[in-house]
């Protein structure tokens, strides 16, 4: 066999086996299996955004036979069983954590619930850095086994550290979720227009103002206190859209506060959600309503202005594009 086919058949079976096999339930120090877990609440969150078969439009990352360097992605309908979903906690704790955020009404002022919100996301953002890691070790251990007679290297720092973040934030929300003391973070949420839109990302944006935003430090070493993590959860409820955000206090992010005030003294927020869900995001769920409405070109220029700042993870993205005008 042709040596680039022998390593995608490889790939695409250890990435199978990568996001198919049983995962461990994410709380504190639970050992049973991780069902599939809604990251926002299915009822009445993800079911505001269906259209009347239940479905919604969302990001499907490429697989490995589709990824090319150019696209990462594409957008996909899907169920509401089957989208928006992550092997997050077994079914004990996916029920008892999150109760007070599947009553309604809900109130996404309380802090506890701000906090309830910032945990289910920081552990998704966890499994997915789990996904990340193992795909990259199976890459490596791919080449070697394909091409034994050649040298390879892959440095997996980054996904390691970002696992090692957010497990101390993890733990952090964890015992402050138990004792009911709130102390490290900031948590604010701001009531918008509705727009038949969800999102839930936990990220670290490059501020060359803020050292805790560095991978590095001045002297080029690794880092060895977390990066500055901005944790969003933004999704229709009740008539309304509201935003979630949170903010660490010994690791704060700026670009955060700067978003709070530009979402409370703006009149485009159009253009702010979009700037999120083009530049920030490579998760997000949105109504058939709302999607089949944008122009196919936009739809287009959408993909390419994304694509264009995969990596991008500066402190301003300035561009005219608008995927709402
Ligand atoms: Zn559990």
């Amino acid at each position: 066999m042709d040596t680039q086919l022998a390593l995608k058949v490889r790939l695409e079976k250890d990435r199978k086996h990568i996001y198919n096999r049983s995962r461990t339930c994410l709380f504190e120090n639970c050992r049973k299996a991780a069902i599939g877990s809604h990251v926002l609440q299915k009822r009445p969150i993800i079911n505001s955004i269906v259209d009347n078969t239940n479905h919604f439009y969302t990001i499907k990352n490429s697989t490995l036979f589709e990824a090319t360097a150019e696209q990462h992605f594409s957008i996909v309908k899907v169920g509401i069983d089957n989208g928006y979903k992550f092997p997050g906690f077994c079914n004990e704790h996916d029920t008892a954590i999150f109760k007070d955020i599947e009553i309604h009404p809900v109130d996404l002022f309380n802090t506890r619930n701000q906090a309830l919100f910032t945990y289910r996301t920081i552990c998704l953002e966890l499994r997915k850095q789990h996904f990340y890691l193992e795909t990259c070790e199976s890459l490596l251990a791919a080449h070697k086994a394909i091409e034994p007679h050649k040298i390879h290297y892959s440095n997996f720092d980054g996904a390691r550290l970002a696992i090692k973040d957010l497990v101390f934030f993890k733990k952090e929300l964890e015992t402050e979720l138990r004792t009911g003391v709130f102390i490290n973070n900031l948590f604010t949420t701001v009531e918008l227009p509705e727009r038949k839109i969800c999102f839930s990302a936990s990220l670290t944006i490059h501020d060359p103002k803020n050292k805790h935003t560095w991978e590095y430090d001045e002297y080029g070493r690794t880092k060895t206190t977390p990066l500055a993590p901005t944790t969003l959860n933004y999704f229709p409820y009740q008539g309304k859209s509201y935003i979630i955000l949170a903010t660490h206090r010994a690791f704060p992010c700026y670009w955060t506060r700067r978003l709070i005030t530009n979402l409370k003294n703006t009149n485009s927020i159009d253009k702010i959600i979009s700037d999120i869900l083009t530049y920030r995001l490579e998760f997000w769920g949105i109504s058939p309503d709302l999607y089949e409405l944008i122009p196919e070109a936009k739809k287009l220029q959408f993909m390419r202005e994304s694509e264009g700042n995969y990596d991008n993870f500066n402190f301003d993205i300035n561009t005219n594009f608008n995927l709402f005008k």
